[in-house]
């Protein structure tokens, strides 16, 4: 578990790509949006740019899908207006 993995330089600047756990990520599913904690992922120190791997993005899903034991908050709904 502590077997951090090896990244690609990142695609978008051509920075280091290393392991860190992303908070709040996002996640919207067809009919769910999920904010998921500690997400192990590949993070460019340069410009940020995430990448997660097929294996992590799977244990994701399978954590989305058992909703029912799920903490729920409630977010403000906003639309942005030019003024
Ligand atoms: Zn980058």
């Amino acid at each position: 578990m502590n077997k951090s993995y090896k990244y690609d330089n990142c695609n978008f600047c051509g920075g280091r790509v290393s392991e860190r756990r992303v908070q709040k990520a996002c996640w919207w599913g067809e009919k769910l949006l999920a904010i998921v904690d500690n997400v192990p992922a590949g993070v460019c120190e340069q410009c940020g740019e995430k990448y997660y791997r097929a294996v992590i993005l799977r244990q994701v899903e399978n954590l989305i899908r058992n909703r029912k034991k799920l903490n729920k908050i409630s977010v403000p709904l906003a639309e942005f207006v030019t003024r």
